[in-house]
């Protein structure tokens, strides 16, 4: 951080301040404390006719890689409309959520994902510019070692687990230093 949020000072502290645990950057002109906090990532893992919903990434990170339809949350949005807005910008789909899949904590990352089951409203889907390929996969068809991200083959493998049409718990895992737990 090299400037106030707030106020605009480009000389902050980075300390820990009083009755707190951890350093924050702190402005030495309007002593604003800036908090700094996780970001949730939200997304859909969506079934259709038995095949699981993956999208081709069209951007960095991971561009080229497939993933399950998912973004950040944005601010005044509940999660159910974030995973809803990010299936619709990645791929057109328009979805019905499901009950929450997966929450995946990615702490080195500043991450947490939540992933919805969802099934399409209608059959139709398209590319756009953060998906150049969309694909729907039986469950051995699932490319393992081209899936994007640690949450995502998390959410996958756990449906996976469990079988389709069966009811899901919400699954809880985590990525540290390389090892899913
Ligand atoms: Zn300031």
């Amino acid at each position: 951080m090299k400037y106030c949020s707030e106020c605009g000072h480009d000389i902050l502290d980075y300390r820990i301040p009083k009755g707190d645990h951890t350093p924050r950057y702190v402005c030495t002109s309007c002593h604003i404390i800036h908090y700094q906090n996780p970001n949730m990532v939200v997304g859909c893992l969506i079934v259709n006719d038995g095949r699981i919903m993956l999208a081709r990434r069209g951007i960095e990170p991971r561009k080229g890689y497939w993933n399950l339809p998912c973004g950040f949350l944005e601010n005044e949005e509940t999660v159910q409309q974030g995973a809803k807005r990010e299936v619709f910008e990645e791929t057109g789909a328009s979805v019905e959520l499901g009950p929450l899949h997966t929450v995946y904590n990615l702490p080195h990352a500043n991450q947490v994902y939540l992933i919805f089951l969802a099934t399409m409203t209608d059959p139709h889907y398209h590319l756009t510019d953060e998906s150049t390929e969309i694909g729907f996969f039986a469950p051995d068809e699932i490319p393992w070692d081209e899936i994007a991200f640690s949450s995502n083959a998390f959410a996958l493998k756990k449906y996976l687990e469990n079988g389709e049409g069966k009811p899901h718990p919400t699954y809880l895992g985590s990525y540290f230093k390389d090892k899913i737990r």
